[in-house]
């Protein structure tokens, strides 16, 4: 991919400019609107990442795997893009932070070529396997099929390393709160360990402990704090999948009963 994004706000404000520093302090304003640009475009990508997510939960739990495979690939050029993105945000970052330039837009095109070629270089497993959306994305389709089994490596033994991907890979969802036992109601995630809990049994918790307490998870050592946890709608999506299948199971093992 060599789209670039965002060039209309640079062909704005043709200024005349006096001497070395007003052409620095043009290009400068230039490079910033450029940025800003980029943050829209960004914001996007993250909305198209979320769409993907849910539709390949809802497709996953029917079956049809085949339309999850083409999301799976819609949401790795999403990535790929998204990839883009920050490289472009940090050439312009640096760009914006060093004062002298012979030629800003060839020293910027020829750092982009250089990071566009490294990363057509890189394998799937490079690409994607360290990328915590992607995982995350592939755990939460995993999931719909296989609460509370762990996910296999996703690139294959011998692919990625890193210790990110063997956490989130060997990650065990479950549907229950740990505190309350039974199905997670709201359910809210901590940022600090990926602990979920219902959300009425977690806050109680930790008023009872004043505002902070020790994860109550059993050999989680991290202390949760009110603002580490987040609502996980997904989450809450894949409970109330699991429920209908759990429903769905019972009524037709009841049918079979009466038969
Ligand atoms: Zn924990």
């Amino acid at each position: 991919m060599s789209q670039r994004y965002g060039r209309s706000q640079a062909d704005r404000g043709e200024e005349r400019n006096s001497g070395a520093d007003g052409a620095q302090i043009q290009l400068h304003g230039r490079l910033n609107s450029i940025r800003e640009d980029l943050h829209g475009v960004k914001d996007a990508i993250a909305l198209a990442v979320r769409a993907c997510t849910l539709t390949a939960l809802d497709l996953e739990e029917i079956g049809d795997t085949a339309t999850v495979a083409e999301v799976d690939q819609s949401l790795r050029q999403l990535l790929d893009a998204q990839h883009q993105l920050e490289v472009e945000e940090r050439l312009l970052t640096s760009l914006c932070s060093s004062s002298e330039h012979e030629d800003p837009e060839s020293v910027y095109m020829k750092e982009w070529e250089r990071d566009s070629k490294k990363y057509a270089a890189l394998d799937e497993a490079a690409k994607y396997g360290a990328n915590k959306e992607y995982c995350e994305f592939r755990q939460q389709v995993w999931n719909v099929k296989h609460e509370g089994e762990t996910m296999p490596p996703l690139f294959g033994a011998g692919g990625n390393d890193s210790d990110e991907e063997l956490t989130i890979a060997g990650a065990r969802r479950t549907y229950k709160c740990p505190i309350t036992t039974t199905w997670l109601v709201d359910p809210v995630t901590s940022k600090a360990c990926k602990h979920s809990f219902s959300k009425q049994a977690i806050t109680d918790y930790l008023r009872a402990k004043g505002g902070r307490g020790a994860c109550p998870v059993g050999g989680c050592s991290r202390v949760l704090n009110r603002e580490d946890l987040a609502a996980d709608p997904a989450l809450e999506r894949n409970v109330a999948r699991r429920l209908r299948q759990l429903e769905a199971e019972e009524s037709s093992a009841t049918y079979t009963m009466v038969q």
